[in-house]
């Protein structure tokens, strides 16, 4: 096996295992960019360190000293040379993980080399600059010693004592610290620091964003060794970051920031606020322009906005990194669009690059100019990631919840908030520039995000902000948005969603390719109209429990569950009839020609009943029964274990009526509609079969109580019968059940509780041990579980097709949801159904998996 690589040996086909900076690195190097040397030792070597009980194999070491004689022979430097080689070594997994892994720079440093240095440099403080920043690097990151105690130990002496003795007492303190010498040896310097990279792939911070971003724990790091360069050698020296475009906005500019006389992580610590890319025109004028060049090479070459990392060494540009930059969901799509304007994507490319997860985002609009207006401004930042974000301020990212709307307030952000973030709505940093790590990490997430916002001053101990003269305390609400990076008090009103041109035209290419049809969730008018606005086609699941708990319908269907006299039971269900019948045709005719699946009851029974003393007190007023007499019969009613008790079509085995009333409402809605000159499409959709017997038992009662309906009416309407398949025993008994309806729709939410025997709402207490213990890879409830409940579903989409007439579809988060998306263009499904607000989300995923 071969461990080690050269540049010259890799390309970016290779970032498995070369990792993303590596395989990239070799790219750049191929395209004739300039590039400090460098070697790559693979994933597959780090992979090898865990197996063999986190040790560096001989094999390995013997690999790296042989490669490393290379890179000498290349540079035409040496490890404690007359020339010192000086490398930087850096992580890199296949899949980018920013600022969660560690980088070391300027390794090779000792007493000797500070000598030879000093000689070829002239410059004794730019040379002990870098020693003291080893020291610092090394001892942090290979061993674990607090960076703050050097910072310390420079302010106390620096000035006061040589530069030699400041390396000492450097030392010194590594020792008091970790018990041993500091090595010495370049060699040893750099299998520490190797091992320590491999180390930090297990580092709580990545293995918490791995979890976050679905990363696949597996597949190691890789590690750059890298010659130096010194963006801190002189005024003609510094350090930058930029995208090609601006990540935020779209919009085709180079964006980015730099600082002179800086090195390495300078910025992306975001502890000096650097000054903006443009400003290097002035400054450096003919890097500016090489730079410019080198973006757009790079841009076209990967065809992608790409997020570049320099560094300037006396007047000299040199590149340390590429990668396709994270960006905000709006800018995505703006980016996408462009490029296939452009002529660098094709339509089916530029789909490919947008993640859909992130597009509901973008519906959430952008502040009300009015309510702008009236709104107390308490400072601006730099606008960080787009989108707004209302909620209430924290200032600790462990206390930052999930079920809160919260923004996260932090001096500056570090890889160990990455957790508080992924919660927050949005995030304000007081330090820190556009490309400082809470803002790439909020851009990757699709989180608003407002940077550098130095007027803020945070007190820990109060818990409280004061900005601009405003006192703003923990838990009050702030408002901010990543276009302007404007913070206001309280909450400032949004507009309605809005989609603009880019994203109109994003959504019709997507609608064009895509096979899968999508339609919406939707309960209520509001919900269909907004679906209907995001591209949804019809409704694929209509609840009508959701219709009965708006305002005071619920005392109807609670009279008629908790009464025993067969004249007001009669009553009740009028009532419903027509209050249905209402709901159904006002739904009807904002979906206009679409399809409408109207699923008939679902939740248990006694979710209907009154709860509370002063409801029961209510009811045995409307019944005109006694209070003992409402409490015996909830109790009555009271399932042991309501998932799996008296609910579903289970009702209309006990309580035909129930569903006939509501099928006569939606037969007489459509009857309605088409009389008005509306194709109306109702389909009558039965919940929790578990088999044909069952199935033919309502269904000859729907029947017998749709043709009542059109001998009254005098006329028919085409309607469709289907059923849900949301349990085992309907999926293993498809094909009889196939054979009696017009169509399935795979309930997959309570398919995934019945399959698992798991529920949904009390899995949440025990679930996170699965994922910690890799027992789980991914939420069942989120995305469906391929193996186990996907398997049903393909074996029922087999037996049911037998029917060659049925249609099939899922209704339920999975329809929503990208990834289970791709698994439903595979079964050859017909169509999706999701709630509105993932409608889009929807499209873009249906057109990708069919790419
Ligand atoms: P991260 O993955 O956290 O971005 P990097 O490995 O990219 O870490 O290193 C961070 C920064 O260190 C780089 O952006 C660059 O400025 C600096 N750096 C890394 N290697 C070198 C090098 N060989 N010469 C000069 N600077 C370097
Ligand atoms: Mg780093
Ligand atoms: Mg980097």
């Amino acid at each position: 096996m071969k461990r080690v690589y050269l540049f010259a040996e890799g390309n970016k086909s290779m970032i498995n295992l070369l990792g993303g900076k590596g395989g990239n690195l070799a790219e750049m190097k191929k395209i004739g960019l300039p590039i400090p040397e460098g070697i790559i030792i693979s994933t597959e070597a780090c992979k090898e360190y865990y197996g063999n009980g986190e040790l560096l194999s001989e094999e390995l070491k013997n690999e790296v000293l042989e490669q490393i004689n290379k890179l000498e022979e290349m540079t035409g430097k040496k490890f404690e040379g007359e020339k010192p080689l000086l490398v930087s070594v850096r992580s890199g997994a296949p899949v980018s993980m920013p600022g969660m892994m560690d980088t070391i720079l300027n390794l090779g440093m000792n007493d000797k080399t500070a000598e030879n240095m000093v000689k070829i440099f002239e410059n004794e403080n730019f040379v002990y600059d870098l020693y003291f920043r080893f020291i610092q690097m090394f001892s942090e990151i290979v061993m674990g010693v607090e960076k703050e105690l050097f910072f310390e130990l420079r302010k106390k002496l620096k000035g006061r004592v040589s530069n030699q003795e400041l390396i000492n007492r450097a030392k010194i303190m590594y020792w008091e610290e970790t018990g041993k010498f500091f090595p010495e040896s370049a060699k040893e310097q750099l299998f520490m620091a190797i091992n320590s990279i491999f180390k930090s792939w297990e580092n709580e911070r990545a293995k918490v964003y791995r979890r976050i971003n679905r990363i696949d724990d597996s597949m190691g790091t890789a590690v750059v060794v890298q010659e130096m360069v010194f963006g801190n050698l002189n005024e003609k020296s510094g350090t930058g970051v930029a995208f090609t475009r601006n990540p935020s906005t779209g919009e085709k500019h180079v964006f980015g920031e730099y600082l002179l006389k800086a090195q390495g992580e300078d910025i992306v610590a975001g502890i000096r606020t650097p000054e903006p890319i443009d400003r290097l025109k002035e400054e450096l004028p003919s890097v500016y322009e090489e730079f410019l060049k080198i973006a757009d090479i790079l841009e076209k070459h990967n065809k992608d906005m790409q997020d570049i990392e320099f560094t300037i060494e006396d007047g000299k540009l040199f590149l340390l990194q590429t990668r396709n930059g994270k960006r905000s969901p709006y800018a995505a799509i703006k980016i996408a669009v462009d490029m296939v304007k452009e002529g660098l994507l094709t339509k089916e490319e530029a789909i490919m690059k947008v993640d859909p997860a992130v597009l509901p985002q973008l519906l959430h609009g952008n502040f009300e100019p009015a309510a702008l207006k009236n709104a107390t401004l308490l400072g601006k930042g730099l606008a960080g990631s787009a989108g707004v974000a209302i909620g209430r301020v924290v200032f600790a990212s462990e206390r930052v919840h999930t079920k809160e709307m919260t923004i996260l307030v932090r001096e500056e952000t570090s890889p160990e908030d990455i957790k508080g973030i992924s919660l927050a709505q949005g995030i304000v940093t007081v330090k820190g520039g556009a490309t400082s790590h809470g803002a790439v990490v909020a851009r990757g997430m699709g989180k608003c995000c407002v940077t550098g916002c130095g007027d803020i001053k945070i007190d820990d101990i109060r818990r409280e902000m004061t900005i601009n003269g405003y006192t703003v305390k923990e838990g009050e609400f702030i408002s901010i948005s990543g276009y302007t990076g404007e913070i206001y008090l309280g909450k400032v009103g949004l507009t309605k969603p809005q989609f603009d041109d880019n994203l109109k035209e994003f959504v019709s290419w997507c609608k064009e390719i895509k096979r899968l049809g999508i339609r919406m969730n939707a309960d209520t008018v509001t919900d269909a109209q907004l679906g209907k606005g995001f591209g949804a086609e019809g409704i694929g699941l209509c609840r009508t429990e959701h219709m009965f708990f708006q305002k005071d319908k619920i005392w109807t269907i609670r009279g008629m569950i908790l009464s025993h006299d067969t004249d007001e039971v009669a009553r009740a269900l009028e009532k419903m009839h027509q209050l249905q019948r209402e709901d159904f045709y006002n739904i009807f005719k904002v979906v206009e020609n679409d399809v409408v699946i109207v699923r008939l009851l679902d939740p248990p029974l006694h979710e209907f009943l009154p709860k509370e003393q002063k409801d029961k007190e209510k009811m045995a007023e409307i019944l005109g029964v006694s209070l003992e007499e409402i409490e015996r019969r909830v109790r009555n009613l009271k399932d042991e274990n309501p998932m799996l008790g008296h609910r579903g079509c289970r009702l209309a085995v006990t309580r035909p009526e129930l569903y006939n009333v509501q099928a006569r409402a939606i037969i007489e809605a459509g009857i309605q509609c088409k009389r008005e000159g509306l194709d109306v499409k109702p389909e009558i959709m039965i919940p929790l079969i578990i088999g044909a017997k069952e199935l033919l038992f309502i269904k000859k009662n729907l029947i017998a109580e749709i043709e009542k309906v059109f001998e009254e009416q005098g006329m028919r309407i085409d309607y469709k019968l289907g059923t849900m398949m949301e349990t085992p025993r309907a999926c293993l008994l498809a094909d009889e059940i196939g054979a009696e309806v017009d169509f399935f729709s795979f309930g997959t939410n309570d398919l995934t509780q019945t399959t698992m025997g798991l529920s949904r709402d009390d899995s949440v207490k025990f679930m996170p041990e699965y994922y910690e213990n890799g027992i789980l890879k991914v939420e069942p409830f989120a995305t469906i579980d391929e193996r186990g409940v996907g398997k049903l579903v393909k074996l029922a989409v087999e037996l049911g097709r037998k029917n060659p007439h049925i249609e099939m579809g899922v209704c339920g988060e999975h329809g929503g949801d990208p990834k289970s998306i791709e698994f439903f263009e595979q079964v050859g499904l017909d169509y999706v159904s999701c709630s509105p607000f993932r409608v889009l989300v929807a499209i873009v995923a249906a057109a990708q998996s069919h790419i």
